[in-house]
């Protein structure tokens, strides 16, 4: 197992290990409720962390990492029309429900209610 992403915020840390689960690399997150602690922390410490549990995945998990890095500043919001939830503008897919938030999208992967793949 290895630490794979150090995120400043949860939901970067959730949309990086759902595209990794998307393509079937199981993951770990840690520090997802650390958030508490920052001040009684070092910094950077109470990041959330996406760790990759199989060594053997590392090599298609760095791949989509770099690929999640590169993904475009957002600019703004967009509210989903499935759960009502706001998405910062560079999502594709709702970070809540998993619905499709670009306009006349429909490559969003299937998530069962309570947002969890
Ligand atoms: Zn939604």
């Amino acid at each position: 197992m290895k630490r794979i992403y150090s995120a400043s915020d949860l939901v970067d840390a959730r949309l990086l290990a759902d595209s990794l689960a998307d393509a079937c690399i199981r993951t770990h997150l840690f520090n997802a409720n650390a958030i508490g602690a920052m001040g009684d922390l070092p910094f950077g410490e109470t990041w959330p962390e996406v760790w990759v549990a199989d060594d053997r995945d590392l090599d298609r998990a760095e791949t989509i990492v770099a690929a999640h890095a590169s993904r475009p500043a957002a600019r703004g919001s967009v509210r989903c029309a499935g759960c009502g939830e706001d998405n910062p503008s560079n999502f594709d897919c709702c970070w809540s429900c998993g619905a499709d938030v670009r306009v006349g999208g429909d490559g969003c992967p299937a998530v069962a209610a309570g947002g969890q793949p």
